[in-house]
C-alpha cells in the first residue's frame, strides 16, 4: 500500500488504496482516447496548457514544496526552489516546442523532403521520489508539447506529490486522459507496459528498476529512457579555485540532503592541493546543521526512508573496515527521524564498497592524484557515467577532459546540475537515452521521413 511518512519524525502521514485493476483499465481507456484528440491539437493549444501550469505552479508553490518536504525530507527552500524549475521547464517547452517540432527540410531523392517529428501515443512514466515534482514533470512538459499523453507511477513514498501533479495539470485544463496519476504498486508495472496501448516507458531511478522495466519494454519492442544512479566524480587540478570548489563541491554534494542522481560522489584531487582542498571541505562539512527540514536555518534534513540510513551505514562500515579512513560523520544522530550525519571518507582502497557503489546519502568520498591521467583513469573507473565536475582553468587539460571522460555531462568550474535548455542524461550503467531540451523531446516521437514528387 503506497504511505507517505514524515522522514523527519518517522510519523505516518497518510495511506493510499492502490488504483484497481478496473481503475487501471479506465485510465489506460481515458489516456488512449485523449491522444487521439491530442495528437491533432494545435501547438498554440499545448503550449498556452503548459503556460497555465507554469502559473498554477507558482502561484502555489509554497503548499506544494510543504507536501515535498514533509513525504521526502528535503528543505523547504530547496523544495521552493524545485516546483520554481517545473515552471521554467514548462515555459521553455510552451516557448521553444513549435520550433522544436518543426519539420525538417533535407536534401534527398524526391522534390520535398523532409523530417515530421510525430507524437507516439501513452508513455508510461516511473519517476523516484527525490525531486518529485521535477523528475515527472521533465518528462512530462515536453511530452504535452510533442502531443504525446502521459501515466505517471511514481513512487511509493510521495502519492501527494504525484496526486498534486495531476491535480494542477487538471486545473490548467489539461484535457481528461492527457495526464494521470497511477498510485501503483511496482509489481503492477509490468501489466501496464505490456499493454498495447502504451507506446513506450521512461523511469528514472535505480538500476534494478531500470533494467526489470527495461527487459520488459524490451520484450514488446517498445522504446525506453532509462536515468538511472551515478556516482559522479568531482575532480580538482591545482589551477583551480580552491575557495569556490569547496563551496560548491560541498553544495554538489550535499544538496537534498545527499540524494541527489548527480550528486558529486567522489573527489578526486590532485596531490598539490589535497590536504588544503580536503581541510576547506571538512570545515565546512562539519558546519552543517542537521534538523528540521522545515526551518530555514536547517543545512541538511533527513533522508527520505529508513533503508537509506542503514545502506550508508552499511557501505560507509564496510569501506571503513576495507581500509578507508573515517574523516567525519559516519553515522545516525539519536532521536527520531531518519538522519544521517554529513560524512566524509578518505584513502578508500579498491575493494572498498565507496570504491564502485553508489553512496545515495550525504558522504563525500576522496581520492588522491599525482595527475590528470590518474585522474581520468581513476573517474572513469566506475560503472555508472552520469555526469561530472571539473576544476581546471588550464584550457588544453579542460578539452582532455571532454574527450576522455565517459559520461553524459562535463561541467567546468561549475556543480553539474540539469537545466532544460540541454540535454540530460547518461551512459554506462546510468542508463540511455536523453531528456530535456529538444533530445529529450525527439526520444519518444516518430522521426518521420516525408519524400513527395
Ligand atoms: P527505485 O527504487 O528504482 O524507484 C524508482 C521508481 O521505480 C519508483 O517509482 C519505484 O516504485 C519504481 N520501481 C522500483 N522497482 C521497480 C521494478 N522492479 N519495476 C518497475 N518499477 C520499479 O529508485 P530509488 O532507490 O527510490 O531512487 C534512487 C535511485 O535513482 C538512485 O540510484 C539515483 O541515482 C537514481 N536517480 C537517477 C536520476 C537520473 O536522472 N539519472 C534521478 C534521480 C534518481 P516504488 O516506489 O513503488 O518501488
Amino acid at each position: 500500500m503506497p504511505t507517505s511518512i514524515n522522514p523527519a519524525t518517522g510519523e505516518t502521514i497518510e495511506e493510499f488504496a492502490e488504483h484497481s485493476d478496473k481503475e487501471v483499465e479506465h485510465a489506460l481507456a481515458n489516456a488512449d482516447a485523449a491522444f487521439a484528440d491530442w495528437r491533432r491539437s494545435p501547438f498554440s493549444r499545448r503550449a498556452d496548457l503548459l503556460r497555465r501550469t507554469a502559473d498554477l505552479l507558482e502561484a502555489r508553490k509554497d503548499e506544494l514544496a510543504r507536501i515535498a518536504t514533509l513525504e521526502m525530507g528535503k528543505r523547504l527552500k530547496e523544495a521552493v526552489a524545485e516546483v520554481e524549475k517545473c515552471a521554467t521547464g514548462c515555459r521553455y517547452y510552451a516557448d521553444h516546442g513549435e520550433r522544436l517540432l518543426a519539420d525538417d527540410h533535407r536534401d534527398g531523392p524526391a522534390k520535398q523532403n523532409y523530417v515530421a517529428y510525430l507524437p507516439m501515443g501513452p508513455i508510461l512514466a516511473v519517476m523516484p521520489w527525490n525531486f518529485p515534482f521535477w523528475q515527472a514533470l521533465r518528462f512530462a512538459a515536453p511530452a504535452i508539447m510533442a502531443g504525446n499523453v502521459s501515466i505517471l507511477k511514481h513512487a511509493s513514498n510521495v502519492s501527494l506529490c504525484a496526486l498534486k501533479i495531476e491535480e494542477i495539470l487538471l486545473e490548467a485544463d489539461a484535457p481528461q486522459g492527457v495526464f494521470q496519476t497511477l498510485l501503483v504498486s511496482s509489481k503492477r508495472v509490468e501489466g501496464i507496459l505490456r499493454d498495447p496501448r502504451i507506446r513506450a516507458a521512461t523511469l528514472t531511478g535505480s538500476e534494478g528498476a531500470g533494467s526489470a522495466v527495461a527487459a520488459v519494454a524490451g520484450s514488446e519492442l517498445k522504446p525506453t529512457v532509462l536515468e538511472l544512479g551515478g556516482s559522479d566524480p568531482f575532480i580538482v587540478m591545482p589551477s583551480a579555485d580552491l575557495d569556490k570548489a569547496a563551496e560548491v563541491g560541498v553544495v554538489a554534494r550535499m544538496q537534498n540532503n545527499g540524494q541527489s542522481c548527480i550528486a558529486a560522489k567522489r573527489f578526486i584531487v590532485h596531490e598539490d592541493v589535497y590536504e588544503d582542498y580536503l581541510g576547506r571541505y571538512r570545515e565546512k562539512v562539519e558546519a552543517i546543521k542537521l534538523g528540521d527540514p522545515m526551518d530555514a536555518d536547517t543545512g541538511m534534513g533527513p533522508l527520505a526512508l529508513p533503508s537509506s540510513v542503514d545502506d550508508l551505514g552499511d557501505q560507509i562500515g564496510r569501506s571503513v573496515k576495507a581500509g578507508a579512513k573515517l574523516v567525519t560523520g559516519g553515522g545516525s544522530p539519536e532521536g527520531p527521524g531518519y538522519f544521517f550525519q554529513p560524512s566524509i571518507i578518505a584513502d578508500v582502497p579498491e575493494a572498498a564498497p565507496a570504491y564502485r557503489e553508489e553512496l545515495f546519502g550525504p558522504c563525500a568520498i576522496f581520492f588522491k592524484v599525482r595527475n590528470a591521467d590518474e585522474a581520468i583513469t581513476l573517474a572513469n573507473d566506475s560503472e555508472f557515467g552520469l555526469g561530472g565536475s571539473v576544476w581546471t582553468n588550464e584550457p588544453a587539460e579542460q578539452q582532455r577532459f571532454v574527450r576522455e571522460l565517459d559520461q553524459g555531462a562535463t561541467n567546468f568550474n561549475r556543480m553539474t546540475a540539469s537545466d532544460p535548455r540541454l540535454p540530460f542524461g547518461g551512459v554506462k550503467r546510468s542508463g540511455y537515452g536523453r531528456e530535456l531540451s529538444g533530445e529529450g523531446m525527439h526520444a519518444f516521437m516518430n522521426v518521420k521521413t516525408v519524400t513527395i514528387d
